[in-house]
């Protein structure tokens, strides 16, 4: 039998160490689709800032603001979730 290490010799794995990993991430290459904000129907609602998986929504003074296209992904889930329409999106280039 292999020389085998017990399971409390084996090193940690799946552990993130640092804090705020994916501000330091640009994933924009990720996405096939981007969403695109339209002011005129926007209510400033702020669902899609809450549903954002990766904090791509930014808001100030309870306002949408802009996408962080940095950190976007495009999953579309703010188009989605829109109640009213005021996010489209494009295909990206
Ligand atoms: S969910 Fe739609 S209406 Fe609400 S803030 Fe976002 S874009 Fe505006
Ligand atoms: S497409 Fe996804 S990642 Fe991009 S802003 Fe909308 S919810 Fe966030």
């Amino acid at each position: 039998m292999q020389n085998l290490k017990k399971w409390k010799e084996l090193e940690d794995a799946g552990n993130i160490l640092d804090k705020g990993n994916n501000e330091e991430n640009d994933v924009s290459g990720w996405r096939s689709f981007r969403p695109i904000h339209i002011r005129e129907k926007c209510i400033d609602c702020m669902i899609c800032w809450s549903v954002c998986p990766d904090n791509a929504v930014i808001s100030g003074d309870g306002k949408f603001i802009k996408f962080d296209y940095t950190k976007c992904k495009g999953c579309l889930i703010c188009l989605n979730e829109c109640p009213v329409n005021a996010i489209r999106s494009e295909k990206e280039k």
